[in-house]
Protein backbone atom coordinates (compact mmCIF):
# COMPACT_ATOMS: atom_id res chain seq x y z
CA UNK A 1 0.00 0.00 0.00
CA UNK A 2 1.44 3.52 -0.32
CA UNK A 3 3.99 3.18 -2.63
CA UNK A 4 5.70 0.55 -0.23
CA UNK A 5 7.06 -2.31 -1.97
CA UNK A 6 5.58 -5.62 -1.40
CA UNK A 7 7.10 -7.65 0.87
CA UNK A 8 8.26 -9.76 -1.95
CA UNK A 9 9.78 -7.14 -3.23
CA UNK A 10 11.62 -6.03 -0.02
CA UNK A 11 12.70 -9.64 0.13
CA UNK A 12 14.14 -9.92 -3.07
CA UNK A 13 16.17 -6.81 -3.00
CA UNK A 14 18.48 -7.95 0.05
CA UNK A 15 21.17 -9.28 -0.81
CA UNK A 16 21.87 -11.76 1.88
CA UNK A 17 25.20 -12.74 3.33
CA UNK A 18 26.05 -16.25 4.09
CA UNK A 19 24.39 -17.82 7.41
CA UNK A 20 27.58 -18.94 8.86
CA UNK A 21 28.65 -15.15 8.40
CA UNK A 22 25.29 -13.85 10.44
CA UNK A 23 26.15 -16.07 13.03
CA UNK A 24 29.80 -15.50 13.49
CA UNK A 25 29.43 -12.62 15.44
CA UNK A 26 27.11 -15.05 17.87
CA UNK A 27 30.17 -17.03 18.40
CA UNK A 28 29.27 -19.86 16.63
CA UNK A 29 31.03 -21.28 13.84
CA UNK A 30 30.31 -23.12 10.44
CA UNK A 31 31.23 -26.96 12.36
CA UNK A 32 27.76 -25.66 14.74
CA UNK A 33 25.75 -25.54 11.55
CA UNK A 34 23.83 -27.62 9.16
CA UNK A 35 23.51 -25.90 6.32
CA UNK A 36 20.11 -26.07 4.53
CA UNK A 37 21.62 -23.40 1.30
CA UNK A 38 23.13 -20.55 1.95
CA UNK A 39 20.57 -18.89 3.85
CA UNK A 40 19.56 -21.05 6.45
CA UNK A 41 21.08 -23.73 8.90
CA UNK A 42 20.11 -25.57 12.01
CA UNK A 43 21.90 -25.81 15.11
CA UNK A 44 23.51 -29.12 15.74
CA UNK A 45 23.19 -30.90 19.15
CA UNK A 46 26.79 -30.61 20.26
CA UNK A 47 26.29 -26.78 19.59
CA UNK A 48 23.17 -26.60 21.79
CA UNK A 49 24.96 -28.84 24.66
CA UNK A 50 28.30 -26.54 24.78
CA UNK A 51 26.09 -23.40 25.18
CA UNK A 52 23.38 -25.35 27.62
CA UNK A 53 26.94 -26.17 29.69
CA UNK A 54 28.53 -22.57 29.20
CA UNK A 55 28.72 -20.08 31.92
CA UNK A 56 27.51 -17.02 30.28
CA UNK A 57 24.78 -15.16 31.87
CA UNK A 58 21.27 -15.89 29.99
CA UNK A 59 19.76 -12.85 28.00
CA UNK A 60 16.94 -10.72 29.00
CA UNK A 61 13.82 -12.37 27.79
CA UNK A 62 11.48 -9.71 26.24
CA UNK A 63 7.31 -11.15 25.22
CA UNK A 64 5.72 -9.91 22.57
CA UNK A 65 1.85 -10.69 22.22
CA UNK A 66 -0.85 -8.23 22.01
CA UNK A 67 -4.46 -7.15 22.41
CA UNK A 68 -7.28 -9.03 20.65
CA UNK A 69 -6.44 -8.95 17.15
CA UNK A 70 -8.98 -8.58 14.13
CA UNK A 71 -8.61 -11.95 11.94
CA UNK A 72 -5.50 -10.12 9.89
CA UNK A 73 -3.52 -9.91 12.90
CA UNK A 74 -2.13 -6.93 14.23
CA UNK A 75 1.80 -7.52 14.08
CA UNK A 76 3.24 -9.35 16.42
CA UNK A 77 5.68 -11.03 14.63
CA UNK A 78 6.68 -7.76 12.15
CA UNK A 79 7.18 -6.13 15.65
CA UNK A 80 9.34 -8.86 17.36
CA UNK A 81 11.63 -9.15 13.78
CA UNK A 82 11.54 -5.27 13.83
CA UNK A 83 12.43 -5.12 17.46
CA UNK A 84 14.90 -7.78 17.28
CA UNK A 85 16.32 -5.22 14.69
CA UNK A 86 16.11 -1.97 16.70
CA UNK A 87 18.04 -3.81 19.40
CA UNK A 88 20.92 -4.44 17.16
CA UNK A 89 20.60 -0.79 15.65
CA UNK A 90 21.66 0.40 18.74
CA UNK A 91 24.20 -1.44 19.24
CA UNK A 92 22.69 -4.46 21.58
CA UNK A 93 23.71 -8.14 20.79
CA UNK A 94 19.61 -9.00 20.46
CA UNK A 95 18.06 -12.14 18.54
CA UNK A 96 14.53 -12.74 17.74
CA UNK A 97 12.81 -16.54 17.88
CA UNK A 98 9.84 -16.62 16.29
CA UNK A 99 7.69 -19.91 15.29
CA UNK A 100 7.67 -21.54 11.85
CA UNK A 101 4.77 -20.55 9.60
CA UNK A 102 1.99 -23.40 9.15
CA UNK A 103 0.86 -23.97 5.37
CA UNK A 104 -2.62 -23.56 6.78
CA UNK A 105 -2.95 -19.90 7.40
CA UNK A 106 -0.47 -19.16 4.45
CA UNK A 107 -3.23 -20.06 2.04
CA UNK A 108 -5.84 -18.84 4.16
CA UNK A 109 -6.59 -15.27 5.85
CA UNK A 110 -3.39 -14.00 6.81
CA UNK A 111 -0.72 -14.98 4.22
CA UNK A 112 2.98 -15.25 5.29
CA UNK A 113 4.15 -15.19 9.14
CA UNK A 114 7.34 -14.49 8.17
CA UNK A 115 7.00 -10.60 9.44
CA UNK A 116 6.54 -7.80 6.82
CA UNK A 117 8.08 -4.64 5.25
CA UNK A 118 11.50 -4.10 6.22
CA UNK A 119 11.07 -6.42 9.71
CA UNK A 120 11.18 -9.59 8.05
CA UNK A 121 13.06 -12.79 8.85
CA UNK A 122 14.61 -14.34 5.32
CA UNK A 123 14.25 -16.41 3.19
CA UNK A 124 10.49 -15.47 3.62
CA UNK A 125 9.30 -17.49 0.64
CA UNK A 126 11.28 -20.52 1.95
CA UNK A 127 10.20 -20.47 5.70
CA UNK A 128 6.63 -19.99 4.51
CA UNK A 129 6.41 -23.24 2.45
CA UNK A 130 8.51 -25.84 3.01
CA UNK A 131 11.26 -24.16 5.15
CA UNK A 132 13.72 -27.13 6.30
CA UNK A 133 10.88 -29.29 6.50
CA UNK A 134 10.32 -29.36 9.97
CA UNK A 135 6.33 -29.29 9.84
CA UNK A 136 6.46 -32.11 7.33
CA UNK A 137 8.49 -34.38 9.52
CA UNK A 138 6.04 -33.57 12.42
CA UNK A 139 2.78 -34.69 10.31
CA UNK A 140 4.75 -37.76 9.25
CA UNK A 141 5.47 -38.40 13.08
CA UNK A 142 2.01 -37.67 13.89
CA UNK A 143 0.64 -39.74 11.77
CA UNK A 144 2.94 -42.63 11.84
CA UNK A 145 1.22 -42.89 15.77
CA UNK A 146 -2.02 -43.39 14.08
CA UNK A 147 -1.17 -45.51 11.24
CA UNK A 148 0.56 -48.05 14.03
CA UNK A 149 -2.85 -47.75 16.31
CA UNK A 150 -4.94 -48.61 13.50
CA UNK A 151 -3.10 -51.69 12.38
CA UNK A 152 -2.77 -52.34 16.34
CA UNK A 153 -6.34 -52.98 16.40
CA UNK A 154 -6.57 -54.31 12.99
CA UNK A 155 -3.94 -57.04 13.69
CA UNK A 156 -5.98 -58.60 16.58
CA UNK A 157 -6.28 -55.74 19.17
CA UNK A 158 -3.89 -57.21 21.64
CA UNK A 159 -4.19 -54.05 24.01
CA UNK A 160 -7.93 -54.12 24.29
CA UNK A 161 -7.84 -50.65 22.73
CA UNK A 162 -11.60 -49.34 23.07
CA UNK A 163 -12.25 -48.23 18.86
CA UNK A 164 -14.60 -45.20 20.45
CA UNK A 165 -12.00 -44.50 23.20
CA UNK A 166 -9.15 -43.80 20.47
CA UNK A 167 -7.24 -40.07 21.27
CA UNK A 168 -4.86 -39.74 18.44
CA UNK A 169 -6.69 -38.08 15.49
CA UNK A 170 -4.91 -37.75 12.38
CA UNK A 171 -2.87 -34.56 11.42
CA UNK A 172 -2.07 -32.52 8.37
CA UNK A 173 -0.62 -29.22 7.58
CA UNK A 174 -3.58 -28.03 5.58
CA UNK A 175 -6.81 -25.81 6.13
CA UNK A 176 -9.28 -28.45 4.84
CA UNK A 177 -12.65 -28.08 7.15
CA UNK A 178 -13.84 -31.50 5.02
CA UNK A 179 -11.73 -33.61 6.95
CA UNK A 180 -12.83 -32.20 10.78
CA UNK A 181 -14.43 -35.24 11.41
CA UNK A 182 -14.71 -38.23 8.58
CA UNK A 183 -15.05 -42.85 8.93
CA UNK A 184 -11.72 -44.67 8.44
CA UNK A 185 -11.12 -48.28 8.09
CA UNK A 186 -14.28 -48.76 5.07
CA UNK A 187 -13.58 -51.70 2.71
CA UNK A 188 -14.64 -54.17 4.64
CA UNK A 189 -12.06 -56.75 6.84
CA UNK A 190 -8.71 -56.20 4.37
CA UNK A 191 -8.87 -52.54 5.61
CA UNK A 192 -9.54 -52.73 8.72
CA UNK A 193 -11.72 -51.86 11.58
CA UNK A 194 -14.02 -48.86 10.77
CA UNK A 195 -14.35 -45.81 13.43
CA UNK A 196 -14.94 -42.35 13.32
CA UNK A 197 -11.83 -40.33 13.29
CA UNK A 198 -11.00 -36.71 12.18
CA UNK A 199 -7.95 -34.41 10.80
CA UNK A 200 -6.30 -31.89 12.97
CA UNK A 201 -3.86 -29.03 11.49
CA UNK A 202 -0.08 -30.15 12.62
CA UNK A 203 0.52 -27.01 14.56
CA UNK A 204 -2.68 -28.50 16.69
CA UNK A 205 -0.97 -32.10 17.53
CA UNK A 206 0.32 -32.72 20.80
CA UNK A 207 3.37 -34.16 19.06
CA UNK A 208 3.95 -29.94 18.08
CA UNK A 209 3.87 -29.33 21.86
CA UNK A 210 6.60 -31.91 22.43
CA UNK A 211 8.82 -30.93 20.06
CA UNK A 212 8.52 -27.41 21.02
CA UNK A 213 9.23 -28.44 25.01
CA UNK A 214 11.66 -31.26 24.57
CA UNK A 215 15.42 -30.07 25.48
CA UNK A 216 16.93 -32.62 23.44
CA UNK A 217 16.74 -35.92 21.67
CA UNK A 218 16.45 -38.12 25.39
CA UNK A 219 13.87 -35.63 26.19
CA UNK A 220 12.04 -36.18 23.11
CA UNK A 221 11.75 -39.66 22.76
CA UNK A 222 10.60 -39.87 26.49
CA UNK A 223 7.77 -37.25 25.80
CA UNK A 224 6.75 -39.46 22.43
CA UNK A 225 6.54 -42.42 24.38
CA UNK A 226 4.25 -40.73 27.16
CA UNK A 227 1.73 -39.57 24.61
CA UNK A 228 -1.64 -41.01 25.11
CA UNK A 229 -3.20 -42.31 22.12
CA UNK A 230 -6.59 -44.36 23.78
CA UNK A 231 -7.89 -45.87 26.07
CA UNK A 232 -8.46 -49.61 26.94
CA UNK A 233 -11.66 -51.30 27.43
CA UNK A 234 -10.75 -50.78 31.43
CA UNK A 235 -10.55 -47.21 30.80
CA UNK A 236 -6.56 -47.43 31.09
CA UNK A 237 -4.59 -45.14 28.72
CA UNK A 238 -2.38 -46.78 25.42
CA UNK A 239 0.58 -44.38 24.93
CA UNK A 240 2.65 -44.33 22.38
CA UNK A 241 5.05 -46.73 24.11
CA UNK A 242 2.58 -49.08 24.32
CA UNK A 243 1.77 -49.43 20.71
CA UNK A 244 5.75 -49.85 19.85
CA UNK A 245 5.82 -46.63 18.23
CA UNK A 246 8.48 -44.48 20.32
CA UNK A 247 11.91 -44.98 18.25
CA UNK A 248 10.00 -44.75 14.87
CA UNK A 249 8.48 -41.95 15.43
CA UNK A 250 11.76 -39.95 17.60
CA UNK A 251 13.67 -40.72 14.38
CA UNK A 252 11.39 -38.99 12.23
CA UNK A 253 11.75 -35.93 14.31
CA UNK A 254 15.64 -36.07 14.93
CA UNK A 255 16.50 -33.42 12.73
CA UNK A 256 13.09 -31.55 13.35
CA UNK A 257 13.70 -30.58 16.90
CA UNK A 258 17.17 -28.55 15.91
CA UNK A 259 16.70 -25.33 15.90
CA UNK A 260 16.47 -23.24 12.36
CA UNK A 261 18.49 -20.58 12.21
CA UNK A 262 18.05 -17.32 9.54
CA UNK A 263 18.79 -13.84 9.12
CA UNK A 264 16.44 -10.70 8.91
CA UNK A 265 16.37 -8.38 6.05
CA UNK A 266 18.75 -6.08 8.40
CA UNK A 267 20.96 -9.04 8.44
CA UNK A 268 20.68 -10.18 11.89
CA UNK A 269 20.26 -13.33 13.46
CA UNK A 270 17.02 -15.12 14.02
CA UNK A 271 15.31 -18.38 15.11
CA UNK A 272 12.32 -20.22 13.45
CA UNK A 273 11.43 -23.04 15.02
CA UNK A 274 8.89 -24.86 16.39
CA UNK A 275 4.62 -23.25 15.33
CA UNK A 276 1.89 -24.64 18.20
CA UNK A 277 -1.43 -23.30 18.28
CA UNK A 278 -2.15 -20.89 20.86
CA UNK A 279 -5.89 -21.65 21.14
CA UNK A 280 -5.14 -25.62 21.17
CA UNK A 281 -1.77 -25.49 22.43
CA UNK A 282 0.83 -23.23 24.62
CA UNK A 283 1.50 -20.78 20.99
CA UNK A 284 5.12 -20.46 21.14
CA UNK A 285 8.59 -21.52 19.47
CA UNK A 286 10.18 -24.25 21.02
CA UNK A 287 11.90 -24.33 24.06
CA UNK A 288 15.17 -25.53 22.53
CA UNK A 289 15.80 -22.68 20.46
CA UNK A 290 14.91 -20.21 23.09
CA UNK A 291 17.41 -21.96 25.06
CA UNK A 292 20.06 -21.41 22.60
CA UNK A 293 19.27 -18.27 22.01
CA UNK A 294 19.43 -16.71 25.46
CA UNK A 295 23.11 -18.27 25.40
CA UNK A 296 24.06 -15.85 22.72
CA UNK A 297 22.07 -12.77 22.87
CA UNK A 298 21.70 -10.16 26.05
CA UNK A 299 17.62 -9.67 24.45
CA UNK A 300 15.50 -12.78 23.37
CA UNK A 301 12.64 -11.24 21.65
CA UNK A 302 10.10 -13.99 20.95
CA UNK A 303 6.35 -13.86 20.31
CA UNK A 304 3.49 -15.35 21.74
CA UNK A 305 0.60 -15.97 19.57
CA UNK A 306 -3.02 -14.17 19.87
CA UNK A 307 -3.54 -12.12 22.36
CA UNK A 308 -2.30 -12.06 26.03
CA UNK A 309 -5.39 -14.19 27.18
CA UNK A 310 -3.79 -16.99 24.63
CA UNK A 311 -0.39 -17.12 23.85
CA UNK A 312 1.38 -15.17 26.81
CA UNK A 313 -0.39 -16.38 29.48
CA UNK A 314 0.75 -19.83 28.03
CA UNK A 315 3.87 -18.60 27.62
CA UNK A 316 4.21 -17.60 31.51
CA UNK A 317 2.60 -20.22 32.99
CA UNK A 318 3.04 -23.22 30.95
CA UNK A 319 6.61 -22.69 29.16
CA UNK A 320 8.60 -20.59 31.78
CA UNK A 321 7.17 -23.24 33.62
CA UNK A 322 8.24 -26.51 31.84
CA UNK A 323 11.52 -23.97 30.70
CA UNK A 324 12.63 -22.63 33.94
CA UNK A 325 12.75 -19.21 32.51
CA UNK A 326 10.96 -15.68 33.15
CA UNK A 327 10.53 -13.06 31.13
CA UNK A 328 12.54 -9.35 31.02
CA UNK A 329 9.37 -7.56 30.17
CA UNK A 330 6.42 -7.71 27.67
CA UNK A 331 5.72 -5.71 24.81
CA UNK A 332 1.63 -5.40 23.72
CA UNK A 333 1.15 -4.90 20.66
CA UNK A 334 -2.11 -2.67 19.45
CA UNK A 335 -2.81 -1.35 16.26
CA UNK A 336 -5.16 1.25 14.89
CA UNK A 337 -7.51 -1.33 13.20
CA UNK A 338 -7.69 -3.86 16.02
CA UNK A 339 -9.23 -0.74 18.51
CA UNK A 340 -11.37 0.42 15.77
CA UNK A 341 -13.04 -3.02 15.67
CA UNK A 342 -13.13 -3.12 19.67
CA UNK A 343 -14.44 -0.35 19.63
CA UNK A 344 -17.58 -0.01 16.40
CA UNK A 345 -20.54 -2.47 17.57
CA UNK A 346 -20.18 -4.33 14.73
CA UNK A 347 -20.27 -7.92 13.93
CA UNK A 348 -19.63 -9.47 11.38
CA UNK A 349 -17.13 -7.06 11.44
CA UNK A 350 -17.05 -4.97 8.10
CA UNK A 351 -13.27 -4.74 7.94
CA UNK A 352 -12.63 -2.27 5.05
CA UNK A 353 -14.15 0.46 7.07
CA UNK A 354 -11.30 0.12 9.80
CA UNK A 355 -9.19 1.93 7.09
CA UNK A 356 -11.19 4.93 7.68
CA UNK A 357 -9.85 7.72 9.96
CA UNK A 358 -12.39 6.99 13.14
CA UNK A 359 -10.06 8.30 16.61
CA UNK A 360 -13.54 7.85 18.50
CA UNK A 361 -13.74 4.34 17.72
CA UNK A 362 -10.03 4.14 18.66
CA UNK A 363 -11.14 5.67 21.92
CA UNK A 364 -13.73 2.94 22.48
CA UNK A 365 -11.38 -0.33 21.40
CA UNK A 366 -8.73 1.00 24.49
CA UNK A 367 -10.76 -1.30 27.21
CA UNK A 368 -9.42 -4.14 25.38
CA UNK A 369 -6.41 -2.85 25.22
CA UNK A 370 -6.49 -2.44 29.11
CA UNK A 371 -8.08 -5.87 29.84
CA UNK A 372 -4.36 -6.91 28.13
CA UNK A 373 -1.81 -4.98 30.34
CA UNK A 374 -3.77 -5.84 32.96
CA UNK A 375 -2.95 -9.29 32.68
CA UNK A 376 -0.15 -9.07 31.71
CA UNK A 377 0.88 -6.58 34.83
CA UNK A 378 -0.47 -9.42 37.11
CA UNK A 379 2.69 -11.66 36.22
CA UNK A 380 4.63 -8.86 37.90
CA UNK A 381 6.39 -8.11 34.53
CA UNK A 382 6.93 -4.88 33.37
CA UNK A 383 4.60 -3.78 30.20
CA UNK A 384 5.18 -1.43 27.20
CA UNK A 385 2.37 -1.17 25.00
CA UNK A 386 3.92 -1.04 21.00
CA UNK A 387 1.45 0.67 18.91
CA UNK A 388 2.25 -0.63 15.50
CA UNK A 389 1.55 1.98 13.11
CA UNK A 390 -0.06 1.17 9.74
CA UNK A 391 -0.23 3.15 6.82
CA UNK A 392 -3.44 4.73 6.87
CA UNK A 393 -3.43 5.52 10.65
CA UNK A 394 -3.32 9.23 11.50
CA UNK A 395 -1.28 10.86 14.01
CA UNK A 396 -4.74 11.61 16.22
CA UNK A 397 -5.29 8.13 16.62
CA UNK A 398 -1.74 7.20 17.40
CA UNK A 399 -1.90 9.72 19.83
CA UNK A 400 -4.92 8.45 21.61
CA UNK A 401 -3.31 5.41 22.13
CA UNK A 402 0.22 6.21 23.56
CA UNK A 403 -1.58 9.49 25.57
CA UNK A 404 -4.08 7.10 27.17
CA UNK A 405 -0.96 4.46 28.03
CA UNK A 406 0.59 6.99 29.88
CA UNK A 407 -2.05 8.98 31.38
CA UNK A 408 -4.87 6.69 31.97
CA UNK A 409 -2.54 3.35 32.55
CA UNK A 410 0.95 4.90 34.08
CA UNK A 411 3.07 2.88 31.61
CA UNK A 412 5.36 3.58 28.57
CA UNK A 413 4.30 3.08 25.53
CA UNK A 414 5.93 4.05 21.81
CA UNK A 415 5.31 4.03 18.47
CA UNK A 416 6.78 1.63 16.34
CA UNK A 417 7.08 2.25 12.45
CA UNK A 418 9.46 -1.36 12.11
CA UNK A 419 7.25 -2.36 8.97
CA UNK A 420 8.16 0.54 6.81
CA UNK A 421 11.41 1.75 8.37
CA UNK A 422 12.99 -1.65 9.68
CA UNK A 423 14.92 -1.73 12.76
CA UNK A 424 15.34 2.48 13.04
CA UNK A 425 11.27 2.62 13.35
CA UNK A 426 11.58 0.01 16.96
CA UNK A 427 14.42 1.83 18.60
CA UNK A 428 12.12 4.12 20.93
CA UNK A 429 10.28 0.91 21.84
CA UNK A 430 13.49 -0.81 22.21
CA UNK A 431 14.86 1.88 24.67
CA UNK A 432 11.79 2.00 26.66
CA UNK A 433 12.11 -2.06 27.33
CA UNK A 434 15.66 -1.45 28.07
CA UNK A 435 14.87 0.96 30.48
CA UNK A 436 11.41 -0.88 31.90
CA UNK A 437 13.75 -3.79 32.36
CA UNK A 438 16.33 -1.84 34.69
CA UNK A 439 13.72 0.17 36.41
CA UNK A 440 11.87 -3.15 37.63
CA UNK A 441 11.36 -3.72 40.84
CA UNK A 442 8.35 -6.24 40.76
CA UNK A 443 8.68 -10.04 41.15
CA UNK A 444 7.33 -12.71 38.26
CA UNK A 445 5.31 -15.39 39.50
CA UNK A 446 2.98 -17.52 37.58
CA UNK A 447 -1.19 -17.38 37.69
CA UNK A 448 -1.46 -20.01 39.72
CA UNK A 449 0.11 -23.37 41.22
CA UNK A 450 0.62 -26.37 39.41
CA UNK A 451 -0.42 -28.36 42.50
CA UNK A 452 -4.39 -26.67 42.59
CA UNK A 453 -7.23 -28.69 42.09
CA UNK A 454 -7.76 -28.78 38.31
CA UNK A 455 -11.00 -27.06 38.80
CA UNK A 456 -9.35 -24.08 40.17
CA UNK A 457 -6.43 -23.74 38.15
CA UNK A 458 -9.45 -23.33 35.11
CA UNK A 459 -11.64 -20.94 37.14
CA UNK A 460 -8.49 -18.88 37.88
CA UNK A 461 -7.29 -18.36 34.51
CA UNK A 462 -11.04 -18.17 33.29
CA UNK A 463 -11.67 -15.58 35.75
CA UNK A 464 -8.59 -13.84 36.44
CA UNK A 465 -7.43 -13.70 32.47
CA UNK A 466 -10.51 -13.98 30.05
CA UNK A 467 -13.13 -11.81 32.70
CA UNK A 468 -15.03 -14.84 32.81
CA UNK A 469 -17.73 -14.57 35.91
CA UNK A 470 -17.85 -18.11 36.24
CA UNK A 471 -16.89 -21.61 35.02
CA UNK A 472 -19.34 -24.10 34.56
CA UNK A 473 -18.14 -28.03 33.32
CA UNK A 474 -20.21 -30.37 31.06
CA UNK A 475 -20.51 -33.78 32.35
CA UNK A 476 -18.31 -34.63 30.21
CA UNK A 477 -15.61 -32.05 31.34
CA UNK A 478 -16.02 -33.31 34.74
CA UNK A 479 -15.48 -37.06 34.22
CA UNK A 480 -12.72 -35.92 32.33
CA UNK A 481 -11.30 -33.86 35.79
CA UNK A 482 -12.14 -36.73 38.09
CA UNK A 483 -10.02 -39.79 35.22
CA UNK A 484 -6.90 -36.96 35.30
CA UNK A 485 -7.01 -36.85 38.95
CA UNK A 486 -6.92 -41.02 39.11
CA UNK A 487 -4.43 -40.86 36.84
CA UNK A 488 -2.22 -38.40 39.14
CA UNK A 489 -2.05 -36.31 36.06
CA UNK A 490 -3.16 -33.43 37.96
CA UNK A 491 -0.31 -31.54 39.09
CA UNK A 492 0.66 -29.91 35.75
CA UNK A 493 -0.19 -26.45 34.11
CA UNK A 494 -3.29 -26.09 32.28
CA UNK A 495 -3.67 -24.99 28.66
CA UNK A 496 -7.20 -23.73 28.10
CA UNK A 497 -8.58 -24.01 23.79
CA UNK A 498 -10.87 -20.66 23.31
CA UNK A 499 -11.57 -18.56 20.57
CA UNK A 500 -8.47 -15.54 19.76
CA UNK A 501 -11.42 -13.17 18.59
CA UNK A 502 -12.65 -12.28 21.95
CA UNK A 503 -11.11 -12.26 25.56
CA UNK A 504 -14.37 -14.32 25.95
CA UNK A 505 -15.26 -17.83 24.77
CA UNK A 506 -17.78 -15.78 22.21
CA UNK A 507 -15.81 -14.90 19.24
CA UNK A 508 -18.69 -12.05 18.48
CA UNK A 509 -18.07 -10.40 21.57
CA UNK A 510 -15.72 -7.43 21.11
CA UNK A 511 -14.04 -5.40 23.80
CA UNK A 512 -14.12 -6.55 27.86
CA UNK A 513 -17.12 -8.92 27.60
CA UNK A 514 -18.54 -9.04 31.01
CA UNK A 515 -20.92 -11.75 33.30
CA UNK A 516 -20.45 -14.15 31.35
CA UNK A 517 -20.07 -18.13 31.68
CA UNK A 518 -16.51 -19.90 30.46
CA UNK A 519 -18.07 -23.38 29.89
CA UNK A 520 -15.71 -26.23 29.59
CA UNK A 521 -16.71 -29.12 27.54
CA UNK A 522 -13.62 -31.70 27.93
CA UNK A 523 -10.70 -31.78 29.71
CA UNK A 524 -8.25 -34.02 28.19
CA UNK A 525 -4.37 -35.04 28.74
CA UNK A 526 -1.44 -33.52 26.50
CA UNK A 527 0.87 -36.37 28.64
CA UNK A 528 3.94 -35.79 26.30
CA UNK A 529 3.91 -32.08 26.67
CA UNK A 530 3.27 -32.17 30.18
CA UNK A 531 0.12 -30.02 30.57
CA UNK A 532 -3.85 -30.72 30.67
CA UNK A 533 -6.25 -29.39 27.68
CA UNK A 534 -9.64 -27.36 28.74
CA UNK A 535 -11.42 -26.97 25.46
CA UNK A 536 -14.06 -24.43 25.54
CA UNK A 537 -16.99 -25.10 22.88
CA UNK A 538 -15.27 -22.86 20.21
CA UNK A 539 -12.03 -24.16 19.11
CA UNK A 540 -11.09 -25.55 15.59
CA UNK A 541 -8.50 -27.67 15.33
CA UNK A 542 -8.55 -27.34 11.93
CA UNK A 543 -9.91 -24.86 10.27
CA UNK A 544 -11.14 -23.95 6.35
CA UNK A 545 -10.40 -21.60 3.87
CA UNK A 546 -12.40 -18.20 3.69
CA UNK A 547 -14.69 -16.98 0.65
CA UNK A 548 -11.40 -16.19 -0.72
CA UNK A 549 -8.56 -17.86 0.30
CA UNK A 550 -4.95 -16.36 0.41
CA UNK A 551 -4.32 -19.04 -2.16
CA UNK A 552 -6.55 -17.92 -4.88
CA UNK A 553 -4.54 -14.48 -5.46
CA UNK A 554 -0.91 -16.69 -5.63
CA UNK A 555 0.96 -17.50 -8.91
CA UNK A 556 4.26 -18.32 -10.31
CA UNK A 557 5.90 -17.38 -13.50
CA UNK A 558 8.20 -19.21 -15.64
CA UNK A 559 11.51 -17.73 -14.41
CA UNK A 560 10.07 -19.14 -10.88
CA UNK A 561 8.71 -15.51 -9.17
CA UNK A 562 6.10 -16.00 -6.94
CA UNK A 563 3.37 -13.60 -6.51
CA UNK A 564 0.31 -13.03 -3.52
CA UNK A 565 1.98 -15.54 -1.28
CA UNK A 566 2.62 -12.57 1.10
P1 LIG B 1 0.66 -11.28 14.09
O1 LIG B 1 1.98 -11.94 14.29
O2 LIG B 1 0.26 -10.42 15.23
O3 LIG B 1 -0.41 -12.23 13.71
P2 LIG B 1 1.91 -10.18 11.74
O4 LIG B 1 3.12 -9.54 12.25
O5 LIG B 1 2.06 -11.49 11.06
O6 LIG B 1 0.79 -10.28 12.87
O7 LIG B 1 1.18 -9.13 10.80
C1 LIG B 1 -0.08 -9.44 10.21
C2 LIG B 1 -0.11 -8.91 8.80
O8 LIG B 1 -0.14 -7.50 8.80
C3 LIG B 1 1.10 -9.31 7.98
O9 LIG B 1 0.69 -9.52 6.66
C4 LIG B 1 1.99 -8.10 8.09
O10 LIG B 1 2.87 -7.99 7.01
C5 LIG B 1 0.99 -6.96 8.11
N1 LIG B 1 1.48 -5.81 8.88
C6 LIG B 1 1.89 -5.85 10.15
N2 LIG B 1 2.25 -4.62 10.57
C7 LIG B 1 2.05 -3.78 9.54
C8 LIG B 1 2.20 -2.38 9.35
N3 LIG B 1 2.65 -1.58 10.32
N4 LIG B 1 1.88 -1.87 8.15
C9 LIG B 1 1.41 -2.65 7.16
N5 LIG B 1 1.23 -3.98 7.28
C10 LIG B 1 1.54 -4.55 8.44
MG1 LIG C 1 2.59 -13.86 14.34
Amino acid sequence: ADGLPTDYEIAQDVDTDHITEIVEPLGLAADDLELHGDDTAKLTYDAIERLRNSDRDDGDIILVTGMTPTPMGEGKTVTTVGLSQAFNQLGENALAAIREPSLGPVFGVKGGAAGGGYSQVLPMEKINLHFTGDLHALTSAHNLISTMLDNHIKQGNELDIAVNQVQWPRAMDMNDRVLRETVVGLGGEVTGVPREDGFILTAASEMMAVLCLADGLADLKERVGRIIVAYDEDGDPITADDIEATGAVTILLKDALKPNIVQTVEGTPAFVHGGPFANIAHGTNSLIADDAARKLSDYLITEAGFGSDLGAEKFMDVVCRLGDMEPAAVTVVASVRALKYHGKDMWPADLDALDDPDPEAVEGGLENLDAHVENLRGFGVPVVVALNRFPGDTDEEVDVVLDHCREELGIEAAESTVFEDGGAGGTDLAEKLMTAIETNDETFDYLYEAEAPIQEKIETIATEIYGAESVSFQSGARDDIERMNDLGFDDVPIVISKTFHSLSDDAEKKGVPTGWELEIQEVYPSAGAGFLVALTSDVLTLPGLPSDPAAADMDIDPDGTVSGLF
